[in-house]
C-alpha cells in the first residue's frame, strides 16, 4: 500500500461547492447567491474608496520583515474601539486581551484553541443553524460542541423561548457562541429587549459570551447599533470574548484582517491572557501578513477616512435593503401565494428564504441560480439586472 491510500477526500465545503458548481455552469444568465462577498449593482466586487486613500498613504512603507509590535497594537487598539465604545470602561481602563487575528475564521480558531487549552472538560454552544465553518473550528481545536435553539422555522424569526430554555437548560458556566449582528445565515437578530433578557440568562447560570462579529455595520449600517448587544453584556458585567473581521465590512477578505479580544478582571489577567493567545498564534503561524494590517489601522486612525468607510458601509447596506424590497415586491406582484414578509424582516447580506433543498436544486438546474441547500440567498449576488430573473424562477419552482 502506498503513503496516501487509505485517505480519501474531504467531503465538498457546503459553501465553497456551490461556487465551484456557478463557476462550471456556462450558461449566460447564471446567477452566484451562494458567497457572502458584497457586489456593486453590477455585480462587480467593489474596492471602497477608504481602502483605496489607506493604499495611497501606504504606499511604499511596509518592510518586509514581520509585522512591528507597533503596527499590530495600533490595529487592535482602534478595532476593540469599534466593539466596545471608544469612551468604555473596558478600553480606559485596558481591561482587554486582543490579538490581531488571521480574520474572523482564525480569530475564532484561536479563541477555540483557547478554550480547548485552559477549559479542557467544557462544550461549546453554537446556534441552530450557525454559519456552517464554526463546527469545522471547533472540532479541529478539539472542542466537543452542542447546540441550541435558535431559529423558528415557520415564523422564519427567532425562537425565542426555546433559546432562552437552552441557555437554561445548559450546565451552569457554559461556553456560547452569539452573533451579536447579521446571524449568518438566517438574517434573525434578537431584538435589544431580548438581548437584554438572554444576558440576564447569561448571568444567572455564569455562561460565557463569545461573540463572533463578522458583519459590523451590516445589520442596520451603523457600526454602534451593531455592536449594541455586545455593549449590553458588558455593561451587565460579564466577562466576554469577541472575534472582528474586516473581510465584509471593509471588503478585505483577501487580506485576512481581523481581532480576537478577551475582556478580563484586571491588568494581571490581560498579561496572562494575553500572552497565551500570542503563544498560540506563534505555533499556528507566527505572524499574520503586514499589508491588510496597515490598511485596516491607517483606516480606523485617520478621522477622515475613517468617516469615508463609516458613509460607504451606508452606502452598501442601502443597496442590500432596496434589494429586499424589490424582490419581495416582484414575488408579491407574481402573485405568489406564500409570504415573503421575511425577506425585509431579516438583517444582513442574507435571507434565509425557506427555499427547500428540491426548491434550491431545481433552481440551479433549471434557471442557473446557485445557492446553499439550506435556502440562503447572500442578497448581494441579487442586481437590478438579475432581479426579475431570479424572481420568476423562484415563482416557478415554488408554485
Ligand atoms: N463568522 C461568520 C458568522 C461568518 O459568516 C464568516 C464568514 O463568512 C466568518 C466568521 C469569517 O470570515 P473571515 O474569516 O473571512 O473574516
Amino acid at each position: 500500500l502506498g503513503w496516501w491510500d487509505r485517505i480519501k477526500p474531504a467531503p465538498r465545503d457546503p459553501i465553497t461547492g456551490v461556487t465551484e458548481a456557478f463557476l462550471a455552469d456556462p450558461h449566460p444568465n447564471k446567477i452566484n447567491l451562494g458567497v457572502g462577498a458584497y457586489r456593486d449593482d453590477e455585480g462587480k466586487p467593489v474596492v471602497l474608496q477608504c481602502v483605496r486613500e489607506a493604499e495611497a498613504k501606504i504606499g511604499g512603507s511596509e518592510f518586509l520583515e514581520s509585522i512591528s509590535a507597533g503596527v499590530s497594537s495600533k490595529l487592535v487598539e482602534e478595532s476593540v474601539k469599534l466593539v466596545y465604545g471608544k469612551d468604555s470602561n473596558v478600553i480606559r481602563e485596558g481591561r482587554f486581551a486582543g490579538v490581531q487575528a488571521l480574520s474572523g475564521t482564525g480569530a475564532c480558531r484561536l479563541f477555540a484553541e483557547f478554550q480547548n487549552r485552559f477549559f479542557p472538560e467544557s462544550h461549546i454552544y453554537l446556534p441552530d443553524p450557525t454559519w456552517s465553518n464554526h463546527h469545522n473550528i471547533w472540532r479541529d481545536a478539539h472542542v466537543p460542541q452542542r447546540t441550541f435553539r435558535y431559529y423558528n422555522r415557520d415564523s422564519k424569526g427567532l425562537n425565542f423561548q426555546a433559546l432562552l430554555d437552552d441557555v437554561k437548560n445548559a450546565p451552569d458556566g457554559s461556553f456560547f457562541l452569539l452573533h451579536p449582528c447579521a446571524h449568518n445565515p438566517t438574517g434573525v437578530d434578537p431584538d435589544e429587549d431580548q438581548w437584554r433578557e438572554i444576558s440576564h440568562q447569561f448571568k444567572v447560570k455564569n455562561h460565557f459570551p463569545f461573540f463572533d462579529m463578522a458583519y459590523q455595520g451590516f445589520a442596520s449600517g451603523d457600526l454602534d447599533i451593531d455592536a449594541k448587544a455586545i455593549r449590553i453584556f458588558v455593561e451587565d458585567g460579564h466577562v466576554t470574548g469577541c472575534a472582528q473581521s474586516f473581510a465584509k465590512n471593509m471588503g478585505l477578505y483577501g487580506h485576512r484582517v481581523g481581532c480576537l479580544s478577551v475582556l478580563c478582571s484586571d491588568t494581571k489577567q490581560v498579561v496572562a491572557i494575553k500572552s497565551q493567545l500570542q503563544q498560540i498564534a506563534r505555533a499556528m503561524y507566527s505572524s499574520p501578513p503586514v499589508h491588510g494590517v496597515l490598511l485596516v489601522s491607517t483606516i480606523l486612525s485617520n478621522p477622515d477616512i475613517k468617516s469615508l468607510w463609516v458613509r460607504e458601509i451606508k452606502v452598501m447596506m442601502n443597496r442590500i435593503q432596496r434589494i429586499r424590497a424589490a424582490l419581495r415586491d416582484s414575488l408579491e406582484k407574481l402573485g405568489s401565494p406564500f409570504n415573503w414578509e421575511h425577506i425585509t424582516k431579516q438583517v444582513g447580506m442574507f435571507c434565509f428564504s425557506g427555499l427547500t433543498p428540491n426548491h434550491v436544486d431545481q433552481l440551479a438546474k433549471e434557471f442557473h441560480v446557485y445557492m446553499t441547500r439550506d435556502g440562503r440567498i447572500s442578497l448581494a449576488g441579487v442586481t437590478s439586472g438579475n432581479l426579475s430573473y431570479l424572481a420568476n424562477a423562484i415563482h416557478q419552482v415554488t408554485c
